[in-house]
C-alpha cells in the first residue's frame, strides 16, 4: 500500500448541524472499512480535511467528496506519500468551533481566518493535529 496524505479546504454551502451529522456518519461508516483516518475541521465558514490511507482509496474518495454539493470551492493543498499517519487514532476526528479551537487557530493565523493564506500544507496539517488533540482532551474532561 502506498500510504498517502491528502489535504484540502473548501467552503460549506448552506448547511446545518444535521448535514454535518450526516457527513460524519458517512466518514465513520466508510473510512473504517477503507482504512482511512483523518480529521475534519468546520468553523461555519470553512472546511479543512486531512485524509490518510492508500493512494488509490484516497483518489476515489476525493473525487466523491469534491463533487458533494454540501461544500464548494474545493482546493487541494497536498496529496503526497507519507511514511506514517499523523491521525492514526481517528477514522475522522471532528473539530468544531469553540473558544479553545479559536485560540489555537489565532496562533497560526492572527487575522481573519482564511486557509488560502497557508503558505504550506504542513502548517494546515499541524493546525489540525493540534486542534484534534485539544478536541480529544475536551472529550476526556467531559
Ligand atoms: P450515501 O448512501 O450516498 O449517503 C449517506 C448519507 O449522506 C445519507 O444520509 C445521505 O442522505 C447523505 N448524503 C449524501 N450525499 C448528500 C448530499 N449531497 N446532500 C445531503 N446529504 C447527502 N465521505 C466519506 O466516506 N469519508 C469522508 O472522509 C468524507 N468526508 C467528507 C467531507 C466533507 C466536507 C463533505 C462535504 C463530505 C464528505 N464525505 C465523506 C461524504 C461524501 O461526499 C459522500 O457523501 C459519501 O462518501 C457517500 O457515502 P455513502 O455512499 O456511504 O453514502
Amino acid at each position: 500500500m502506498f500510504l498517502s496524505r491528502l489535504v484540502y479546504f473548501s467552503r460549506p454551502t448552506s448547511i446545518g448541524d444535521a448535514d454535518i451529522d450526516r457527513i460524519l456518519g458517512s466518514c465513520y461508516a466508510n473510512n473504517h472499512i477503507n482504512n482511512v483516518t483523518g480529521a475534519l475541521f468546520y468553523d461555519g465558514g470553512w472546511f479543512i480535511q486531512v485524509l490518510e490511507g492508500a493512494r488509490s482509496t484516497l483518489s476515489k474518495l476525493f473525487v466523491t467528496i469534491a463533487m458533494d454539493d454540501r461544500h464548494t470551492d474545493v482546493n487541494l493543498m497536498e496529496f503526497a506519500f507519507v511514511r506514517q499517519r499523523m491521525f492514526s487514532d481517528w477514522t475522522m476526528r471532528y473539530i468544531g468551533g469553540g473558544a479553545e479551537q479559536e485560540r489555537i487557530v489565532r496562533k497560526y493565523m492572527p487575522g481573519c481566518f482564511d486557509p488560502n493564506m497557508f503558505t504550506e500544507s504542513a502548517l494546515a496539517v499541524q493546525l489540525l493535529r493540534e486542534l484534534a488533540d485539544a478536541a480529544e482532551r475536551e472529550v476526556e474532561l467531559a
